[in-house]
């Protein structure tokens, strides 16, 4: 965008920090102004190289956490950006229940630091965790898609839509582990005419990983649909 149309966004529509509130300098800075950005932790240490979960720095490479090595899930490698809590947890629910679309561009902001990890997912089909149509028709978006596009822009991949959820789901927040496993199981499949082809790369999106029942729920549905490599990306964790 040109700067003297930036500085005459600015003047008559002021931003202000999503966070602290406090009034935005410039365009060029999104909606989390520097102070907050740098209490915006990022999960850029180690983690573990299936589901992405954070772990300790010191931690080795390929290293796999407890949970994985539990439960085997469905799904090759994972990525997650930052933990569900603080600004990070703000920054979800803006999207999720507020229309924060206009995060978009600390989101690519977001996807640019971490270009490197991201670059195994360069050219993947990117699959959004569907909502029940109802639940869909209530938030007006489906707020994994709306993430499924954006990285798919930055990783030159494209979105596919292929999962459908047959059953409304009562929230998981207050579910146990074993409860999760069993609200999600036998939700979703694939839509009618989609298949997975073997040699493409899928990657599930979601906004939150919890206990991973759901991502867990819809690698096995792209599995038993054909999938062979499938991989997971949410922004937070927790
Ligand atoms: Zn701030
Ligand atoms: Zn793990």
């Amino acid at each position: 965008m040109h700067a003297l149309w930036m500085n005459f966004l600015d003047f008559f529509f002021p931003r202000f920090c999503m966070h602290c509130r406090r009034p935005m300098p410039s365009m060029h800075d999104g909606f989390i102004c520097h102070l907050c950005a740098k209490a915006f932790i990022l999960s850029d240490g180690g983690c573990c190289q299936r589901c992405g979960r954070p772990m300790l720095p010191e931690a080795a490479e390929n290293l796999i956490c407890a949970d994985c090595l539990e439960v085997n899930p469905s799904f090759q490698c994972g990525i997650t950006l930052f933990p569900y809590k603080g600004i990070g947890k703000e920054f979800i629910h803006l999207i999720k229940y507020k229309n924060g679309h206009f995060l978009k561009y600390n989101l690519r902001a977001l996807f640019k630091k971490f270009t490197s990890k991201l670059s195994v997912f360069k050219g993947g089909t990117f699959v959004p965790v569907p909502l029940h149509y109802l639940r869909h028709w209530q938030r007006g978006f489906n707020q994994s898609e709306w993430i499924a596009n954006l990285l798919s822009q930055h990783c030159q991949g494209k979105v596919k839509n292929m999962l459908v959820r047959r059953r409304y789901t009562r929230s998981q927040t207050h579910l146990t582990r074993e409860e999760r496993k069993v609200n999600v199981s036998n939700v979703f499949s694939l839509k009618k005419r989609d298949v997975c082809t073997p040699h493409v790369h899928y990657v599930l999106v979601d906004d939150v990983f919890t206990t991973g029942a759901t991502l867990n729920a819809c690698a096995g549905t792209l599995q038993k649909g054909g999938a062979q490599r499938i991989s997971i990306f949410t922004l937070a964790h927790g």
